[in-house]
């Protein structure tokens, strides 16, 4: 199934979109606990919910 998560920026709001993908090879290494914000560039930690989501992606 190939769906999509959305992560927003606290500062502006925008909605970053994640594929599984990502999540899975991105978020889900310990050592990465922010993401940028494709608008205004700004470093959001990566909610807990996501990182835990990611761990579980098979
Ligand atoms: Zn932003």
């Amino acid at each position: 199934m190939n769906y999509k998560y959305l992560a927003f920026c606290t500062s502006c709001g925008f909605p970053t979109e994640l594929t599984k993908h990502v999540l899975h090879h991105y978020f889900s290494n310990q050592t990465v606990n922010i993401f940028y914000c494709h608008q205004c560039q700004t470093e959001n930690k990566i909610p807990d919910y996501l990182k835990k989501i990611a761990k579980e992606l098979k």
